[in-house]
């Protein structure tokens, strides 16, 4: 079968890249391993039960009207609209550390005011921090990567506020142990303290089951439990690929959302040893509870608790099966719906080992 373009992947980005050509009327296909569409912001079902996986909610949240934010200009390029995600902001969210909280909402004058309250000797070098973030391009693909543990501690004199301040952006977007690029810090920090946070009542289920409708309203073809067991190259340019059921799909291009090093290793004769690049070392792990009450009734008011208890927030690989000492503490039921939620339901996501828990028999 010979398609204009196939795509590895149903996560967002393949669903996004396959609307788009799907909709200037390219012959697309969509292959992905899993049964479900998703990838890492996925769903099951189990009894009456409906679990998120992976979003805990959507970032880059801008009130109706807001049009110059990448949330409803990315949408645009969709041909969807912001109502047809049907988001609903959080009520509040918390950076808790041992001595110290730091409450952001979506308006994000109450964050600055929170950091001018908590840490006062840091107002103005927060606002330098700001100024920074604001003249940064960080888009440019061709600018050479910097630590932004380095640029931020060079602006903000207490190590506990850049603690604070790095915890949750690196929990949501952040693949590098310890430090990350300073691009990706002002992206994380726009999207989840200038921009914010929200969810559609339904969670991830109807934010998927809209990027599918669309790419299918447009022609695009999709295949589930159809990983991609090989990529086949011809002058240093893949043209078709192997599927696991023993089928060959040939393209003008091929797409992968997959993964760097994932789709590398697709490559017939892969030599690893010459990759110059290393796979992500974090692993989380979720548990999810099912409450009988509205967490609210408990007291439990906050979307989302970024929490770390040690003295300074250690963001790698634990050498055990899960690090509890710091973590993200979701209520898919504090975000701001019409209706309440059926059940209470708190998530917790922490850092994993992912060699300890392979080896689990
Ligand atoms: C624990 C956790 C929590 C997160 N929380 C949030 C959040 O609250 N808000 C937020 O905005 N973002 C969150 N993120 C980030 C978000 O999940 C990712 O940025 C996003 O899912 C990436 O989408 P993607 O399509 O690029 O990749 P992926 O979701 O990884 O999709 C890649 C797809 O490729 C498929 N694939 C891989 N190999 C093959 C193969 N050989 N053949 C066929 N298919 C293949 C995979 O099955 C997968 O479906 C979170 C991430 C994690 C890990």
């Amino acid at each position: 079968m010979h398609y204009d373009v196939v795509i590895i992947g149903a996560g967002m980005s393949g669903l996004a890249a396959g609307i788009r050509l799907a909709y200037y009327n390219k012959r697309v296909c969509i292959v992905e391993k899993h049964y479900r569409v998703g990838g890492l912001n996925s769903f099951y079902s189990l009894g009456k039960h409906r679990f998120d996986v992976g979003l805990h909610a959507m970032t880059n949240y801008v009130p109706k009207g807001v049009k110059s934010a990448p949330l409803p200009k990315l949408l645009r390029q969709l041909k969807l609209t912001v109502d047809d995600f049907a988001l609903c902001p959080q009520r509040m969210s918390v950076i808790k550390f041992p001595d110290k909280a730091l409450r952001f909402n979506n308006g994000f004058d109450f964050f600055v005011q929170e950091i001018a309250d908590n840490f006062p000797r840091q107002a103005d070098n927060f606002q330098k921090l700001l100024r920074t973030i604001s003249e940064y391009d960080e888009l440019n693909l061709y600018t050479k990567p910097i630590s932004a543990r380095q640029v931020v501690s060079s602006i903000i004199s207490d190590p506990l506020l850049v603690d604070m301040i790095f915890c949750p952006l690196m929990f949501y977007g952040n693949a590098q142990e310890g430090d990350m690029e300073f691009g990706q810090f002002v992206i994380m920090f726009k999207s989840i303290f200038k921009e914010g946070l929200a969810r559609p009542e339904a969670g991830v289920r109807h934010i998927l089951d809209v990027l599918v409708k669309k790419y299918k309203s447009c022609g695009g073809e999709l295949k589930v439990r159809c990983a991609v067991t090989g990529l086949k190259c011809t002058n240093g340019r893949v043209v078709s690929i192997s599927l696991e059921n023993g089928e060959t799909l040939t393209a003008d291009r091929i797409l992968s959302s997959a993964g760097y090093v994932e789709t590398m290793k697709l490559l017939a004769n892969h030599d690893s040893s010459k990759l110059n690049y290393q796979a992500g070392q974090l692993s989380f792990v979720e548990f999810i509870l099912i409450l009988n009450k509205e967490p609210a009734e408990m007291g439990y008011n906050t979307a989302i608790t970024f929490y770390n208890n040690s003295d300074r927030f250690d963001y790698r690989k634990p050498d055990k099966l899960v690090d509890v000492s710091s973590g993200v503490i979701c209520c898919p039921n504090n975000f701001q719906f019409e209706n309440p939620l059926p059940e209470g339901i708190i998530r917790i996501t922490n850092m994993a080992n992912f060699d300890f828990w392979n080896k689990l028999s």
